[in-house]
């Protein structure tokens, strides 16, 4: 599976929906920049279909974050703007949300402590349904082959 540059934006758009569906939701958005670039594919093509799918009302995208201190999880946000400016752990560790932000800027903090979640919305589930159909349907096909070339004598 190897996509090439000439290749139609619908069918990255296609091929992204597969893999999201293949990843299970929420699908971690890090999943996808390792699949990008085991696939070679352009992470801001990725992540423009991303963008136009959460502007469309069929993903949504949410922040987890954990505790710096001790990796508790401390809560979903949909918006950066949502997170309190004091953050406190399960464990009562407390940090400000200006703190975080700092910590955060390490890449090696961020993949610890900041995971970027997408949901399908209602309507998302409708629209990734069809590809998860899809992926039924190959995989039913493949069963009935079999079935069919083990012959039962
Ligand atoms: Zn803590």
């Amino acid at each position: 599976m190897r996509i090439s540059p000439k290749e139609n934006k619908s069918g990255l758009t296609n091929l992204l929906a597969n893999v999201l569906v293949d990843l299970g939701f929420p699908s971690i958005y890090a999943n996808l920049v390792y699949w990008a670039r085991v696939y070679r594919i352009p992470l801001d093509e990725v992540d423009n279909i991303l963008k136009s799918w959460n502007e469309n009302g069929i993903l949504e995208i949410r922040y987890a974050l954990k505790c710096p201190k001790c990796g508790a999880y401390l809560g979903e946000y949909k918006h950066i703007d949502e997170v309190p400016n004091i953050l406190i752990c399960p464990m009562g560790h407390e940090i400000s949300k200006e703190e975080f932000m700092d910590i955060i800027k390490d890449l090696d903090e961020r993949d610890k402590l900041f995971t970027v979640l997408l949901y399908p919305t209602e309507h998302g589930k409708h629209f990734f349904r069809r590809f998860q159909k899809r992926k039924e349907e190959i995989l039913q096909k493949r069963v009935e082959r079999i079935i069919s070339k083990s012959t039962l004598r």
